[in-house]
């Protein structure tokens, strides 16, 4: 099981609060150690060009920790349609974090233009100024009305709806709901 990690190739905010596999049926933190970080963001294609310090201090992997708990609260409000009463708190959190480091937008012209977040200085604040940043952008675009959470029950994925008929984060889980009611109806009909 440590060798899978809950990776959808989301976008980055959405894929770092779906590391907090705390409610459901499995209680379990992905971030929860140092280690776990390090790991994660070498897995994650969302978290390409952040840079992880190492080491990786529990200060601040448990800052990280913090980024991605605001970050899921957020994205829950948007979910299950309420607002929380500690969102204040999660914002800033994220706006401490987010100044840590001097930042500026900066225009990549290698291959297809685009703009890249780059932040200056210490490479721990660099590194919670770049996670709080990435999760910032995506909680204040267009996408982030878009998320979803999986409809298997239990299942504490979430994942940006671009198609209707997605429903579920991955097949097995659509796999599995599929079975559920299968036998459901199988063994109430005898
Ligand atoms: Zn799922």
């Amino acid at each position: 099981m440590s060798d899978r990690l809950p990776l959808l190739g989301e976008t980055f905010a959405v894929e770092l609060a779906n590391s907090d596999h705390r409610t459901g049926h499995e209680e379990r933190d992905f971030l929860a150690a140092s280690d776990d970080i390090a790991a994660w963001f070498a897995r994650a294609p969302a978290a390409d060009g952040i840079v992880v310090p190492a080491p990786l201090s529990p200060e601040v992997a448990a800052a990280v920790r913090g980024i991605r708990d605001a970050t899921r609260l957020f994205l829950t409000e948007t979910v299950d349609g309420h607002r929380a009463s500690t969102r204040a708190d999660a914002a800033a959190l994220l706006h401490r974090e987010a100044r840590r480091a001097a930042g500026h937008l900066a225009l990549d012209i290698d291959g297809a233009r685009t703009w890249r977040l780059h932040h200056e200085g210490d490479v721990d604040d660099v590194f919670r100024a770049a996670v709080a940043c990435r999760c910032i952008l995506f909680l204040g675009g267009d996408d982030a009305d878009r998320v979803q959470r999986c409809a298997r029950p239990a299942c504490p994925m979430l994942f940006v709806r671009r198609h209707r008929a997605r429903r579920f984060c991955e097949d097995t889980c659509a796999h599995s709901v599929r079975q559920a009611r299968y036998y459901r109806r199988h063994t109430s009909a005898t």
